[in-house]
């Protein structure tokens, strides 16, 4: 019988991309808590396509800014 090991595949499953995203304005802005940060953190790291989009937010929050604000 084989023995049952968490691999970072199993873990990056633990929380899903649907939830990654709920999460990721809170991680670009680092509003998370600890362990929910790094739930996205390990996520980002196995999960390109949640990496883009953690890029593109960070690109869309870069252009936001260096808009003068609208009264
Ligand atoms: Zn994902």
């Amino acid at each position: 019988m084989k023995e049952f090991n968490i691999t970072l595949t199993e873990k990056i499953k633990l929380i899903n991309c649907k939830k990654v995203k709920k999460l990721l304005p809170g991680y670009i802005d680092d509003m998370l808590k600890e362990k929910a940060r790094t739930k996205v953190k390990e996520h980002l790291t196995g999960c390109s396509n949640c990496k883009i989009a953690e890029e593109d937010s960070r690109k869309i929050k870069t252009i936001i800014k260096a808009f003068p604000r609208i009264r």
